[in-house]
């Protein structure tokens, strides 16, 4: 229950986060938000677009907390209306005029992209430089170097920064590309839209008279059938013009719940990982970050917090914007003690120890009672060949480091063979009650 009416309740966070950020974040992000018509139970906001909405929970969630009542689950209680999709514009259709008289097209007009997402922004290291190299690739030469671009990794890694990153440079150096970024959410949106207005042959028209689409997390399109039909449709008519398409997705292709069609479609170009950066990739992520937003941190600070906060380049983004807060409010020079004092928490997620393929062998070791030199043998003896694809699993799922150099700790085995045991543990862990214990077991004799 909301316990002064809504606008009073935004009005007072509003003053409490002014005092937290730039005036010209405030002006940018929280300025525009307007409250909506509210019930009792919560505050309903309409935000400009969903990186509004993104910026307010991924700063401020912590601090809506304490102004508003907690759902059940632990939440705020506060939804978002985004005013762009609110009302349905009706999608431009394929212009009549020839293609020399193009003018800059509506679509283009629309074309809503992080102004922060660009390449410069990115910062590179061994768990990006393929991936940010094959996004440039395709900006550079849309069409016409891989195609679709796919790429896969985990949350807060940097995907969409490179999509729109891409959508960036096109609109700059190929002007007179039609180009769309869409999240899979959007196009499911829009074609119900459109099958409720009856004009689903504008939609496609519009789409597959595209040059370049961008599609953000695909992951989505999973289980809904209608909509992966039409998508996949789109998809073959732009591939066969030579347009360019760019996917984001939280799986690879092939670990995606989609038919096998979509699949390969989407294995046709260039499939491309994300990684976790490494440390040194982290503490030049958060000094890039911090020179943007204007704070000071000494390197070893940064270091710290890297050290700390590892695998998601959003929560170091969280932290940072934290720490600047609690520093310009409390007059602070950013210490090492002013982090711990401020991040707490945060760093708490830290392991305790140092996980290693050498630690995982002797927890599986112990286990399944075989030897860790068996382990790292050429055995493919069912009792000792299983264990070793659960280390194996272990391995890949607990330390962040290359495939290639985690494979070569198990006796010198190939990233393929990794691959293999991954997939094939984490397959058998859905239906195998018993083998889930066991690696739950395993895991917690590694991580206390
Ligand atoms: P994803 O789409 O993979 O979940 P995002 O693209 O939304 O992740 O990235 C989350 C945040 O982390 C964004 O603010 C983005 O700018 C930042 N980020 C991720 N990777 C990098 C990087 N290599 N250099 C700079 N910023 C990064
Ligand atoms: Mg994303």
């Amino acid at each position: 229950m909301l316990t002064r009416n809504p606008q009073e309740t935004w009005t007072q966070f509003l003053e409490f986060a002014e005092e937290r950020c730039s005036a010209t974040e405030f002006a940018n992000w929280l300025a525009p938000i307007k409250v909506l018509e509210s019930s009792s139970q919560e505050l309903i906001l309409e935000v400009p677009n969903i990186f509004v909405r993104e910026y307010l929970i991924d700063n401020y969630k912590r601090d809506l907390s304490a102004f508003l009542p907690l759902r059940e689950n632990g939440e705020p209680a506060i939804s978002f209306v985004i005013a762009e999709t609110k009302k349905t514009t009706p999608l431009p259709a394929r212009p009549t005029l020839p293609p020399e008289d193009k003018e800059p097209q509506s679509s283009q007009n629309e074309l809503k992209l992080n102004p922060f997402y660009v390449f410069s922004n990115f910062i590179e290291g061994p768990s990006n430089q393929f991936v940010k190299s094959a996004a440039l690739g395709v900006a550079a030469r849309p069409g016409r170097s891989y195609n679709p671009l796919f790429i896969h990794g985990g949350v807060g890694l940097g995907k969409t920064h490179l999509l729109h990153a891409i959508g960036h440079y096109i609109k700059e150096h190929h002007k007179k590309l039609r180009i769309q970024c869409i999240t899979t959410e959007g196009f499911i949106n829009d074609l119900v839209d459109n099958l409720r207005n009856k004009s689903v042959d504008k939609m496609k028209r519009f789409y597959r008279s595209l040059d370049v689409l961008l599609v953000d997390d695909i992951q989505f399109l999973q289980s809904r059938l209608n909509f992966e039909e039409e998508f996949c449709n789109t998809f073959e008519s732009l591939i066969q013009q030579n347009k360019q398409i760019i996917i984001t997705s939280d799986k690879p292709p092939g670990q995606l719940k989609l038919s096998e069609r979509m699949i390969a479609r989407m294995e046709w170009g260039l499939v491309a990982h994300v990684g976790i950066p490494d440390l040194e990739t982290r503490v030049a992520i958060l000094q890039h970050k911090a020179e943007q937003k204007g704070i000071r941190i000494p390197h070893k600070v940064a270091f710290f917090i890297a050290e700390h906060i590892y695998n998601n380049v959003r929560q170091l983004e969280g932290a940072l914007n934290r720490l600047s807060a609690y520093s310009r409010l409390m007059g602070l020079e950013v210490t090492e003690e002013v982090v711990e004092k401020t991040l707490g928490e945060l760093l708490q997620h830290a392991p305790q120890k140092k996980i290693s393929v050498e630690n995982i062998l002797k927890s599986v070791s112990s286990i399944y009672d075989v030897r860790v030199s068996d382990l790292k043998g050429l055995s493919r003896t069912k009792e000792v060949a299983f264990p070793r694809q659960v280390a194996m699993y272990l391995a890949k799922e607990l330390i962040n480091e290359s495939l290639i150099r985690l494979a070569s700790s198990f006796g010198g085995k190939t990233h393929s063979t990794l691959l293999h045991a991954w997939k094939k543990i984490a397959g058998q862990m859905e239906s195998d009650e018993m083998l889930r214990k066991q690696i739950q077991m395993a895991r917690r004799n590694l991580e206390v």
